[in-house]
């Protein structure tokens, strides 16, 4: 008679599970993109631990994070954008910065002092980016103040950071930590690492020269308002307690095609937060030990974070505003009646009868 072991019992389960219903919704995706274009650059301007800068933002097109591959997080499209069949060569991806280049010479007013560079994934993985690639990027921008590389918090090591350091740049490893909370960023967002694994990329980086910016995922699936705003506060002040972690971007869910997300909104069953919560976090962390900033995709719309439809844009404004200013005064000029409806959601909203409201 065959003995049932442990792993039957988990098949269907918790992560398998996540993974598995992730592959089949982002398998129902099928365009492909070129893989000697970034997937999107844009300027911008950005709080950094030394002032406003103008920046330059890349996504480049590696392949796709390895994570996604086997399921990845309930609420990231960024695989569906991805190449097929994995890694992008070394000619490509330097094609890539080069359109991001050109794109910076037409658009913006002079070279930005702030270069971020994302990839959907990591960019101190080798196997995305590899050595020859990381090091020709760090020389093409050696001549910029500050740049943030996106990574996992596995992949930051002391010495790959300090090949943007030795260039003069002031580096910035950029984690999507999403929580401190790791019960929610387990099975809410479907993240593999922990808190702790946050830490000691923060120690890394410090090692290497560099700071971290993390990023936190404001109301993942499954939690209700008051959850999601509860975690916030928490996880801002304990990213800021964490020593080389000199800014936190706390950003709200937005519903990405192709995603578990994605299919809990079509069948009504979840809400992105209200733009009220955000501006709650950012004002009530203000004395937190970081500079804290937000930029809500998709504000507004029923995908993005969003009020009532009349007050979304000025609430909005008075977020970009926080960011550059960290003034928590900028909130006290927006109001509107919806704010009631809001607290309501804080108040009644659980876990049995989300969205409370639209
Ligand atoms: S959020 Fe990051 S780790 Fe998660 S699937 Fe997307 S790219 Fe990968
Ligand atoms: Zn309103």
């Amino acid at each position: 008679m065959s003995k049932p072991t442990p792993e039957v019992y988990e098949r269907g389960r918790g992560m398998d599970a996540h993974n598995q219903v992730m592959r089949d919704i982002r398998a129902e995706n099928d365009q492909s993109y070129d893989p000697h274009e970034p997937t999107r650059v844009w300027i911008d301007e950005d709080n950094t631990p030394d002032g406003v800068y103008q920046s330059l933002t890349i996504i480049l097109n590696t392949g796709g994070c390895r994570w996604a591959r086997a399921g990845g997080c309930t609420m990231c499209g960024y695989v569906a954008e991805s190449v097929e069949g994995g890694s992008v060569s070394h000619d490509a991806l330097m094609d890539q910065i080069r359109s991001a280049l050109d794109h910076e010479a037409a658009e913006a007013d002079g070279e930005s002092g702030l270069v971020k560079i994302y990839t959907s994934g990591s960019f101190l993985d080798e196997r995305e980016v590899g050595a020859e690639t990381r090091q020709a990027i760090a020389e093409t921008f050696g001549d910029r103040d500050r740049i943030v590389i996106e990574s996992l918090p596995d992949f930051v090591d002391a010495e790959k950071v300090t090949e943007f350091t030795e260039q003069g740049l002031e580096t910035d490893v950029a984690v999507g930590l999403e929580t401190a909370t790791d019960r929610v960023r387990h099975d809410c967002v479907n993240k593999y690492f922990d808190f702790a694994d946050f830490e000691a990329a923060c120690a890394e980086a410090l090692a290497g020269g560099g700071g971290v910016k993390a990023y936190l995922l404001m109301k993942p699936p499954f939690l209700s308002e008051s959850e999601a705003l509860e975690d916030m506060n928490s996880s801002v002040r304990r990213c800021a307690a964490v020593e080389g972690c000199h800014t936190v971007s706390m950003n709200p869910c937005n519903v990405q095609r192709y995603t578990m997300v994605d299919e809990l909104f079509f069948e009504g069953g979840y809400r992105p937060p209200w733009l009220w919560s955000v501006a709650e976090v950012l004002e009530s962390t203000t004395d937190a030990d970081a500079i804290v900033v937000s930029d809500p995709v998709g504000h507004g719309s029923d995908r993005g974070a969003h009020n009532c439809g009349e007050c979304d844009d000025r609430v909005q404004r008075a977020i970009k505003d926080f960011d550059l200013r960290q003034d928590p005064s900028v909130f006290e000029q927006v109001e509107c009646d919806c704010e009631r409806t809001w607290e309501l959601v804080l108040s009644e909203e659980a876990s049995y009868n989300m969205p409370l409201s639209r």
